[in-house]
């Protein structure tokens, strides 16, 4: 938040959230509110989270030191040194504070949810708005309670757009950062079996991420995934203003893959800023919000730039034209199958999947990872190699009948299996829940082949 607003005005946010000011004396405040004491600025107002690992109470002194204008906090301190604005949680004053200060900007804001390709959604829109204009985007993955906030607290004059990642693991989740970000425009990309264990099942899932329509303004604008049969008739139950719709099937944009690289939609062939077909199905989600803004898809032959964040969507050659197709940042069933049929259509002379445990799954973990088993036997992969950390992973290779298949219990026996293995002009897929650390193999491969 660079800003004059005054404090007044930010404690008016805090008073309606039944602040107790321990101080009143600042009158004015030009500054930011910062969680973090170790990137906070002189003249920020330092807000103390309570997390699993740290708690930014013990950091107050530290953030005095480094010049905190105030500190927002949970209890009383006594003698701090500075204006202490005392409230009764600090995560609901940041979130508060964040619609607050959201309230300000009248730009379009987009909101982006759903169990797959948020991130990539995300920044695709983003790179077709930056054609127009100054985006504002959720950095990296900070697509949570307290993320969304830090967001919109970022959000400054020079913006013409912003592009809010919204993620969930339960029930409310979504309603909860649609009011705090209160999108003028709504996309859901899909809904799939992402952290199913939390909700029970596929109908939930899909009423979880609805609440983003269910709790828009009237007159913003839904953009669904003509695709996903389950997320439209959620949808209808939910929403009664503006849609649109994208894919292959069908929908208001409706889309044909040319090639891994190319789709064709109204007449009009764009070059596809990332590859594969689920790629081309959230490129259409921004060709969608872009039509929404108004802006041009002739303007967008050129093609864009899109920087994914680490372990999505990324590519590597390494030497003697063998490419790495770097996927692990994390591994929902839907887009390990995604990851599979994009190594399936790349050109090259051994498509190779890499792969190890998708987390979170419950009672259908087993048989999600036979399916991806399945695929890769359907795919008629050149070979599978498994990184097992537990019986689930087991079962990709178990399922993959007739493909060559090896297991490995450690990361080292996988990366000295990998040296032997690879072949000039191979093509390798590594992807598995982030906590599998296959990110680990491929940047020990990056460096030493
Ligand atoms: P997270 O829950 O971690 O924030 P996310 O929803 O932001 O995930 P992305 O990071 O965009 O998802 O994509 C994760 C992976 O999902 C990608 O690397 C890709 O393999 C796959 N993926 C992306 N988009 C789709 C899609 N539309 N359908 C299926 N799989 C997809
Ligand atoms: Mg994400």
């Amino acid at each position: 938040m660079h800003c004059s607003a005054t404090l007044t005005q930010l404690v008016e946010v805090l008073l309606a959230s039944s602040v107790n000011l321990s101080e009143t004396a600042l009158t004015q405040v030009s500054c930011g509110i910062q969680t973090d004491s170790r990137t906070l600025k002189p003249g920020e107002v330092f807000l103390a989270l309570r997390g699993d690992k740290f708690d930014g109470h013990e950091f107050v002194q530290t953030a005095i030191a480094k010049g905190a204008l105030a500190a927002i906090v949970d209890f009383e301190y006594e003698n701090p040194g500075l204006p202490v604005l005392q409230v009764k949680d600090t995560l609901k004053a940041y979130q508060k504070i964040g619609r607050w200060w959201r309230d300000r900007f009248n730009i379009p804001v987009i909101g982006v949810t759903g169990s797959v390709g948020k991130t990539t959604t995300k920044e695709l829109i983003a790179a077709v708005l930056g054609t127009k204009g100054r985006v504002h985007k959720t950095y990296g993955n900070y697509n949570n309670e307290i993320g969304v906030p830090k967001t919109l607290l970022e959000l400054g004059k020079e913006h013409d757009y912003a592009v809010i990642e919204m993620a969930m693991r339960g029930r409310g989740q979504i309603a909860e950062l649609t009011q705090i970000a209160r999108p003028t425009i709504g996309v859901i990309t899909n809904v799939g079996t992402a952290h199913i264990e939390l909700l029970g099942s596929e109908e939930a899932i899909a009423q979880a991420k609805c609440e983003l329509l269910a709790e828009m303004s009237a007159d913003s604008v839904a953009i669904l995934n003509h695709d996903n049969p389950l997320l439209m008739a959620t949808a209808a139950k939910f929403w009664h203003g503006e849609v649109l719709t994208y894919g292959f099937s069908g929908g208001d944009i409706q889309g044909q893959l040319i090639d891994n690289d190319t789709v064709e939609v109204a007449g009009i062939q764009l070059p596809l800023p990332l590859p594969g077909r689920h790629n081309a199905t959230n490129f259409l989600a921004a060709l969608a919000v872009a039509k929404v803004l108004g802006i041009d898809w002739a303007s967008l032959k050129a093609g864009v730039m899109v920087d994914m964040p680490t372990g999505r969507s990324q590519r590597f050659t390494l030497a003697n034209d063998v490419v790495i197709l770097d996927e692990t940042y994390n591994a929902a069933p839907e887009a390990m199958i995604a990851a599979l049929q994009l190594l399936a259509d790349t050109p090259g002379k051994r498509k190779i999947a890499v792969l190890g445990a998708m987390k979170e799954l419950g009672e259908r973990s087993q048989q999600l990872h036979q399916r991806v088993g399945e695929t890769v036997q359907k795919l008629n992969l050149d070979g599978l190699l498994v990184l097992v950390d537990g019986q689930d992973a087991e079962a990709i290779a178990l399922s993959a009948e007739g493909i060559p298949s090896e297991c490995f219990a450690t990361h080292a026996d996988l990366v000295a299996r990998l040296k032997t293995f690879v072949q000039a002009g191979d093509r390798l897929l590594f992807k598995a829940a982030h906590s599998v650390g296959l990110d680990r193999v491929v940047n020990q491969l990056r460096a030493e082949f």
